[in-house]
């Protein structure tokens, strides 16, 4: 779909376009049009395409984060780190952090066993605690990723249930609902989504 097209249905949700599909050239032909925030889901992508294109992009970090590799998620000092899963992992990061990092908290809203994220019934307790033990951990809200259902009321429930926790987090700082991907980002948005991100529909065909 057309990326202007795409902005006016999306209207004040911020889009992160996640590029892990895509080499340089397909971004900076995007940055081109004014998108300024992308997202990866490999530490060494995201550094390497970092280096590689303008100073003035956001790059948000999404993917599974594996020990061996916080230390150059660190050094890319991405502008979000959107897919911490867990109390230990947060303080695992926050021990080698000397800087403060956006993160969101990604909840496993589904409860599906493919997906990383800390289950829906335990979020806002492990959300405190990273809070309250992480000081460079800067955690300012949720993500998560819809149910994997072809009807439509199982995966608004999913994003209910997000939007549900996001605002009990609202009072400690929480600002961004990160939910919503190319398949089913208008109903995210429907259900009270401010950050989408979006792959295939960007830069795969129209
Ligand atoms: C790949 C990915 C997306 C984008 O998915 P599309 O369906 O291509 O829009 C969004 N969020 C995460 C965490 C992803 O890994």
């Amino acid at each position: 779909m057309d990326y202007h097209k795409i902005k006016q249905i999306c209207g004040d949700t911020k889009i992160v376009a996640v590029s892990k599909y895509v080499d340089e050239n397909a971004i900076k032909a995007l940055y081109d049009k004014g998108q300024i925030d992308f997202g990866e889901n490999k530490v060494q992508d995201l550094v390497l395409k970092k280096q590689a294109l303008p100073d003035n992009i956001n790059w948000h970090f999404i993917g599974n984060l594996q020990k061996n590799k916080i230390n150059h998620l660190i050094n890319a000092k991405p502008c979000m780190w959107q897919s911490c899963v867990s109390y230990e992992l947060a303080k695992e990061v926050d021990k080698r952090l000397d800087y403060k990092l956006d993160t969101l908290f990604e909840i496993n809203v589904a409860n599906e066993l493919s997906k990383q994220g800390c289950d829906k019934n335990k979020a806002i307790d492990e959300y405190l605690k990273i809070k309250q033990d992480c000081k460079n951990i800067n955690l300012i809200g949720v993500m998560s990723i819809g149910a994997m259902s072809d009807d439509e009321l199982v995966v608004a429930k999913s994003f209910e249930d997000t939007k549900d926790i996001f605002d009990k987090l609202i009072p400690y700082g929480a600002k961004w609902c990160s939910m919503g991907m190319s398949g089913d980002f208008e109903l995210a948005i429907k259900c009270g989504s401010n950050m989408v991100r979006l792959g295939s529909i960007l830069f795969k065909g129209n």
